[in-house]
Formats: structure tokens, sequence, C-alpha cells
């Protein structure tokens, strides 16, 4: 398919593509030009019933499909990801804004999440327990949680779908998938090519809103739905905590994060330079997982900031569609006020410009990448989830200290440590209070390992095997009379 045939202008209800009950639709704009994309259906609550109602028929019969017939639809699933991978790529970049090459591998690493998914359907195992008494046999099987709501953010809008509907599909569930506002057509493609693949009707619903309180109310308060899995921001996540407590919904929550990047003396500068880039730079730093705070130990501290410095002052600026683009548009004109506030705050604290600091002119949704240094741990900008292109540089002195001062925040989901010195790797990987740690690693998200943060990072696990067992009921049986 082409990148036009990929622009849906309906949402996907129970295997049809519908418009909203009330006719409502809202726009989608391409972040890097402010041009006008797509008008997509304004669903409302009695829209969210309806899908949440035909998911809850559907789960009926997809829960008593077997292990291997969901592992060839989803099979079939990532061929088509897979084969349409550029002109998804299109798409995402001219929804979201990130350069081309980024939106690529984002699509691949979404194809993949339904590849692996659909092979562990067949190996979710359940277990024989030896018994206390002769006349009984103990053992377990896991069965699909039933319903799922995946609330969705705009940051990386494929593969954030991609690792909540592949294992819960795969698992037996069915799912009503409600995008972000600025990001609903990826996720509107991904259906489209559901569609392809033979999943069955009402088994993947798309819901595409801009009124995300009232609709995501339903989502989280309607008893038919047994699981909401959720990734944004902290504040969200709690709300939706707090709604889906009241029925006592299983909940995932990939929420924010504030990573510490720590670069010990006896690191290898290069790979160190490089790994903070990736992790700092990559979405514009619009990720969960991107670096928010360097520390750097005092031996090597200013040759690591001559050399970041260098490499941030030679990254290219302008639409992700250019083939030479480094960093895209922020997503929104808010985002791009967030940025400039924390900066211009951070300096009047006491902050050092090393690079950028300012809007850039390439227009009105984009930021100058940016370096500080001369940062204290009081400051507001060392505190909060930056989600924009800004590095701030901290020196430390002792191995405990900088421990310390990396655990120091109520977010706990990836740090990063790069250091020779394999006891020092052991030490620090385990004394950091985060659910994931590069070591001599910037880039560590992928399908096969267990993504996820501690304390108001989140709850529960994406990827890997343990991804799947969110979407899985443990159900113990105990045969007696033997
Ligand atoms: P971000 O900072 O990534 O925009 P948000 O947490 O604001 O993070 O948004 C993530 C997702 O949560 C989006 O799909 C958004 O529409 C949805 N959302 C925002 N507010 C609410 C809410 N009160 N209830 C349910 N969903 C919400």
């Amino acid at each position: 398919m082409s990148f036009a045939e990929f622009v849906k202008e309906s949402a996907y209800i129970n295997g049809e593509w519908v418009t909203a009950a009330s006719q409502e639709t809202m726009e989608v704009i391409n972040p890097a030009d402010g041009s006008f994309l797509a008008a997509v259906p304004d669903l409302g609550v009695e829209d969210a019933t309806r899908a949440i109602e035909a998911a809850e028929v559907a789960f009926k019969s997809w829960k008593k499909t077997t292990a291997k017939e969901r592992a060839v639809i989803l099979r079939r699933w990532f061929e088509l990801i897979t084969e349409n991978a550029d002109a998804l790529a299109e798409l995402l970049t001219k929804e979201q804004g990130k350069p081309l090459r980024e939106a690529k591998g984002e699509v691949l690493s979404c194809a993949s999440f339904f590849e692996w998914y659909g092979e562990e359907a067949k190996r979710t195992y359940g277990e024989t327990i030896p018994s206390n008494m002769g006349s009984t046999r103990l053992l377990t099987v896991k069965q699909p949680i039933g319903v799922v709501a995946a609330i969705t953010p705009w940051n990386f809008p494929i593969s954030m779908i991609a690792r909540k509907a592949a294992p819960a599909i795969a698992a037996g569930c069915t799912i009503v998938i409600k995008p972000a506002e600025d990001t609903p057509l990826c996720a509107l493609a991904l259906a489209a090519l559901a569609e392809q693949a033979g999943v069955p009707a009402g088994v993947i619903n798309v819901i595409t809103t801009k009124r995300p309180i009232e609709v995501g109310r339903e989502l989280c308060t309607n008893p038919i739905v047994r699981k909401v899995s959720f990734t944004g921001s902290t504040p969200v996540g709690k709300i939706i905590l707090g709604m889906s407590a009241q029925t006592v919904k299983k909940a995932s929550m990939e929420l924010g994060g504030n990573a510490p990047f720590i670069v010990f003396d006896d690191a290898d500068l290069d790979a160190a330079v490089a790994g903070a880039i990736a992790s700092k730079y990559r979405n514009a730093g619009q990720t969960c997982i991107c670096t928010n705070r360097i520390y750097v130990q005092a031996g090597i501290y200013d040759e690591f900031v001559a050399r970041y410095q260098a490499v941030v002052e030679g990254m290219t600026i302008g639409s992700g569609m250019d083939a030479d683009t480094d960093i895209g548009p922020l997503i929104n004109a808010a985002a791009v006020n967030k940025t400039d506030g924390l900066v211009k705050r951070a300096l009047e604290e006491g902050a050092e410009l090393k690079v950028g600091g300012d809007r850039h002119p390439a227009g009105d949704r984009f930021y100058q990448p940016t370096v500080l240094t001369n940062i204290t741990e009081d400051m507001e900008i060392a505190q909060a989830e930056l989600f924009s292109p800004i590095s701030t540089v901290f020196k430390f002195a002792e191995e405990s200290e900088v421990v310390e001062r990396a655990n120091n925040t109520p977010y706990g989901l990836a740090a990063y440590v790069y250091t020779r010195d394999v006891g020092r790797v052991w030490r620090v990987s385990e004394d950091l209070e985060y659910g994931m740690v590069g070591v001599n690693e910037g880039m560590i998200s992928n399908e096969l390992a267990p993504f996820g943060g501690v304390k108001e990072s989140g709850v529960g696990r994406e990827g890997s095997k343990h991804g799947m067992d969110d979407y899985m009921e443990l159900k113990y049986i105990c045969m007696g009379g033997i």
C-alpha cells in the first residue's frame, strides 16, 4: 500500500470503518510545517462503549482459538508491516515529526513485537505442582484476561501500540485502543493491516478522539474491561490507576522517567559520548528512557563536555523527511514553550549554556539541541522529565555519591552506566533503583527484554515472556478424589 492509502479518516470498531455517532471530526497536523494531513472521527463515550461491547463479543470466540491459529495471523500481520515499512515510516514522520530513518526503525520494531508474540503464544505453559496429599493433584493454567483497553502516547505512535496489542492478541485477549490525539493515523494504519492479516472483527478496535478525559473514564470504569494498559505521563497514569481501581482491573503502567547517564573516569570515552548522544537525542529527546541527567566523573569531565558539545553543534535540524535531519520538530507548540521555559529558568538559576538555548528558525515547533552545565540537583531542570532536546551535565567525584544522586528522584525507569571496571558494573547496576540499566550501551529497548519501571515510573513489563504474562491470569486447579 502507498502512504496515501494508509491515511484513514475513519475509526475501526467491530471490523468496520466508522464515523463518530456525533459525526464530529478532529484534524491531524504535520508538526514539521503545520500542514493538514487528515480529519479523523472524534469519538465520544457512546462510541467507546460500542467498541468495548464489540470486544466483549469477539473475546468469546477469540479466546477459544488455538495458539497456533493466533500465531499464523500474527505472523501475517508482521509480514504486512514489514512489507509496508517505507510507507508506514513516511506516515509516522509526517504525523509525528521524527527523522525518517528513526521512523523506519520504529516501524520495524513494531513489526518485531507481532513476530515475537506470535511465536511466544505457543509457549504460555502452566505447571504441575507436587502435591502435599496423595489424593490431590495441583496444576496451573494461563488464560487470557479478557477485554483490554490500551491508552497510548504520541512519541512512538506505532510501536507503543504493538507492545500492547501483540501480547494481548497473542494471549487470546481482545483490545480497544485509544491512540493519542496528535497521532491517530499510525494506529488506524495498524488496524488496516490487522484486517488484511485476518484478525477477526472486534478483536482489535481503534477509537480516535480528542476527548481523552471522558473516553478514558469509560475505558477505565466500564466493568467489561478487565485490563488497562497505559503508556504516558506519571500524572495521567495515577488518574488511570485510580479509576481502574473501582472495578479492580489489572493495570500496566509505562510512565515517565528521569534517566541518569553515569560516565566513570575509566569509561571508553568515545563509546560514552556516542551512547549519550544516541540515548538523549533520539526522537528529539521525546522518549521516556531518554537520558535526562548526565553525570561525569571529575577526571574526564572537561574532555567529555568538549566532545559531547562538538557533536551537538554538528547536528542538523529540520523536517524529518529530509535525509540528513538529526532533530525534527517537537510534537506541538506547548512542548516548545515548556522546553524554552525550562532552559530560561535554568539559566536564571545559574546554569551555563554550552550550545543552543533557544527556539530554532526552522519553524515554530523546532527547538535547538541544547547543552547546559553547572547544574545542581535542586534546580527545576534537574528534577523535571525534560522530554526535549536539552542535555544537562553534572560533575561527580565518588561512586557512592553518584549512585545516591542518581536515585534521588521519584522516577525509576532507565539508567545508564559507562565503566570498564567489572566489579563496579555489578555494584552500580544492582544499586540503581531503576527497572532497566544500560551498561556501556545507550539503546536498550527491544521485543526480547522486559521493558518497564519501578517507583513512579510504572507497574508491569512490556516485551519478553513477562510482557505476555501481563495479559494472562494464572488459574490454579486442584484435582481431588484420586
Ligand atoms: P504525553 O505527555 O505523552 O502527552 P499523556 O499522559 O498526557 O502523555 O498522554 C498519554 C495518553 O493519555 C494519550 O493517549 C492521552 O490522550 C491520554 N490521556 C490524557 N489524559 C487522560 C485522562 N485524564 N484519562 C485517560 N487518558 C488520558
